[in-house]
């Protein structure tokens, strides 16, 4: 699997494989930011440190400012909207989009300190085979 593709399924940065959300749809809205401890594939720990994802706060602007520009050209500029109206689908847009802005920016932050190791997940089942057989 391609980098981008891994992103735009929102799988791990490590091994490309285990999903970085329990629930697969960004519904119900109460589990969103849900994520497992641990990813299935290749163990790596999605949340390394408390408040890690705070971070994931300047992801979100970044995003947000994209939207806008976009929206701003399309709909203010190529359209020739009113400020109301623009601002009106805008804002309807923003809320739309937010389970998925809110996902892809926890998504594209754990990636910004994590890269892709094809062994992880061959690394990770050697580990649990010996933890077993150590114990
Ligand atoms: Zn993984």
């Amino acid at each position: 699997m391609k980098k981008s593709m891994a992103i735009l399924s929102m799988k791990c940065p490590r091994c490309y494989e285990g999903d970085l959300f329990i629930n697969h749809s960004p519904f119900p809205l109460r589990q969103l930011h849900k994520m497992p401890e641990h990813c299935k594939a290749c163990g790596l720990k999605f949340n390394p440190e408390p408040g890690f994802y705070t971070g994931a706060m300047y992801v979100s602007y970044a995003i947000n400012i994209g939207l806008f520009i976009t929206s701003f050209f399309a709909l203010y500029i190529g359209l020739k909207l009113d400020v109301v109206t623009f601002l009106l689908i805008y804002g309807i847009t923003l809320l739309l989009l937010f389970p998925f802005v809110f996902r892809y920016s926890r998504t594209l932050f754990l990636y910004l300190f994590y890269d892709y190791k094809p062994q992880a997940k061959q690394d990770y089942l050697k580990s649990l085979h010996l933890y077993k057989h150590a114990s």
